[in-house]
């Protein structure tokens, strides 16, 4: 006989998980003043007025909190307003960290009365409101993974319902791409680039007038020894937070970086970036060394030019010089390997410009020719004349001609570092979005999603997943962390149409308006900042809200 229960009939009930906000700790006898930070697979346990590994978060009277202030963006923001602002209802920070978080000398963290002063700079106003953006820098992390994004934030744009998720990503795939506007030779394609000694990553392609840098990535952060993980880290962080970093390369030079900077090669600031290579530099120039100046030799370690025998120099006419330059021939009047790269002229390892020269021939050579040698910076230049004996004498250059080398100089752009941040945004940054990951992959390769990391534009690259790369001088200074795993901490948002969030499944229920997020922050207890810091939006960085994604 099938035995009833009082269910028949009723549709099954699925088991509702109890998620707790925080662990039950691992270890019993864990110091009652301590908490365990769930915030990252470390777990660090904390005590009372004390800062986890990563300095990130806090023990502050038994709750959990992420010391930086979260960072917003405004699109103006003026001087005389509250730049660092407390959530309404928070704990405050333990003493000593407030100086840290950024508060003007106040032990509580922040004015008592920032929180009032919080709401009144900004009223609601939804035109306003339009001007505001909740960056992830300081958010919190999603960590377990199936926790919904710290703030998820309904505002409007133009009048149509917005959602931005934000959060901070911890990013064990990521590398940072480094563009070194030089000439130099700075080592060989595939040589180790080292950071105190430990190997963080490699040389890779030339680019024209610059040399590329892979650092970082997963090899080096988890696959090497736990101090190649740590110094890869930190040399990361530091990059990605704009400081100067010392690098090694093997076989090659020593290196100071910093994003934003002149490069530093061999304890020598660069100034120009080329105009272009030796034949390029001939092309462009040609028409102004006509009648001037018989020959002109642009050494450069990718193809040193010879005017009168380049195309520039037929089509000009020129009466043949008859000199001829060691290296291998590409095609006329274009050379490869002149010299060895250097730090010497046009990025060779040459310091005197006539060690390339072969000779002339006498049956074209005339005596009294006039020879200009020059870099394709301009940094470097010579003027010969020729003798009886077709010798070249070095004389002093005529000054239209030296007006030319200076227009050549004038052409360089100045030469700069640039770090740009790649990370792979994983399942489980996704799954701070929606239950159903794959779909906001989908979505941003529709278009429907941006993709900004701190308020900057990321570009999403082609393929499967999320790859993304920002350029860290368009996001606001110190954006990165790192946790001892160790990985980087990068802040990441999207940003989307409220009817695309729900459709693509969402969290709904955690969405927050744009006042409530900033009255009182984070949807979360456990963790989350205690207060907001202001900062203007970088007028060059289009506003992230109701912008389509950079995709590749
Ligand atoms: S390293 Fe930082 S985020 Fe990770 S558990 Fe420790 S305090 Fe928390």
């Amino acid at each position: 006989m099938t035995e009833h229960t009082k269910t028949d009939g009723l549709p099954e009930v699925e088991p509702i998980p109890q998620v707790l906000e925080k662990a039950r700790p691992r270890n019993e006898r864990m110091a009652a003043d301590k908490i365990e930070c769930n915030a990252c697979p470390v777990l660090c346990q904390i005590g009372e007025g004390r800062v986890g590994a990563c300095d990130r978060y806090a023990n502050s009277g038994g709750t959990l909190v992420r010391v930086d202030p979260v960072v917003m963006l405004r699109r103006t923001v003026e001087d005389a307003g509250a730049k660092l602002v407390r959530f309404a209802g928070r704990p405050a920070l333990p003493a000593g960290l407030a100086e840290a978080a950024g508060a003007d000398g106040d032990a509580s963290g922040l004015d008592p009365a920032g929180a009032e002063a919080g709401v009144a700079d900004w009223d609601g106003d939804l035109l306003r409101a339009n001007e505001v953006f909740v960056t992830g820098i300081g958010s919190s992390t999603t960590y377990p993974d199936y926790k919904p994004a710290p703030f998820i934030v309904a505002s409007q744009a133009d009048g149509v319902d917005m959602v931005t998720v934000v959060t901070e990503g911890i990013f064990s795939y990521c590398s940072l791409k480094v563009k070194i506007d030089t000439d130099r030779y700075l080592g060989p394609e595939q040589a180790n680039v080292r950071c105190r000694g430990e190997v963080v990553g490699h040389v890779t392609t030339a680019e024209y007038g610059s040399q590329m840098l892979s650092l970082g990535g997963v090899h080096h952060l988890t696959g090497g020894s736990k101090k190649e993980g740590r110094v890869t880290v930190e040399m990361m962080q530091a990059l990605g937070n704009r400081q100067p970093v010392e690098l090694t390369i093997d076989g090659g030079a020593q290196l100071l970086v910093q994003a934003g900077r002149p490069p530093v090669v061999n304890g020598v600031e660069e100034q120009r970036m080329r105009v272009g290579c030796g034949s390029a530099t001939i092309g462009i120039f040609a028409k102004q060394f006509y009648g001037r100046v018989d020959e002109v030799v642009v050494v450069d370690d990718h193809i040193t030019g010879v005017l009168t025998e380049h195309q520039a120099g037929r089509c000009l006419d020129m009466r043949p010089s008859g000199l001829r330059i060691r290296g291998r021939k590409s095609t006329p009047g274009r050379y490869f390997q002149v010299a060895n790269p250097g730090t010497g002229w046009g990025g060779t390892d040459i310091a005197d410009p006539l060690s390339i020269v072969e000779g002339w021939d006498p049956k074209l050579a005339w005596p009294g020719q006039r020879v200009l040698m020059v870099s394709t910076t301009g940094e470097h230049a010579a003027w010969y004349e020729l003798d009886e004996a077709l010798a070249p004498r070095e004389a002093e250059m005529p000054e239209a001609v030296r007006r030319i080398v200076e227009r050549i100089g004038e052409n360089c752009e100045p030469s700069l570092t640039s770090v740009l941040f790649l990370g792979g945004a994983g399942g489980s940054l996704r799954a701070g979005v929606t239950e159903n990951p794959v779909l906001l992959t989908r979505s941003i390769k529709q278009s429907l999603v941006n993709v900004t990391c701190g308020g900057a534009p990321a570009y999403v690259w082609p393929g499967g997943g999320i790859t993304v790369m920002v350029d860290v001088m368009r996001m606001p200074e110190n954006a990165f962390g790192t946790v001892p795993t160790p990985a980087i901490v990068a802040p990441i948002e999207f940003t989307m149409r409220a009817d695309d969030f729900a459709a693509l499944g969402g969290h709904v229920e955690e969405v927050r308006t744009l006042g409530q997020a900033l009255r009182s922050g984070a949807w979360h207890d456990e963790g989350a900042p205690v207060a907001r810091r202001w900062l203007a939006a970088d007028p060059a960085n289009p506003w992230p809200i109701g912008h389509a994604p950079m995709l590749g």
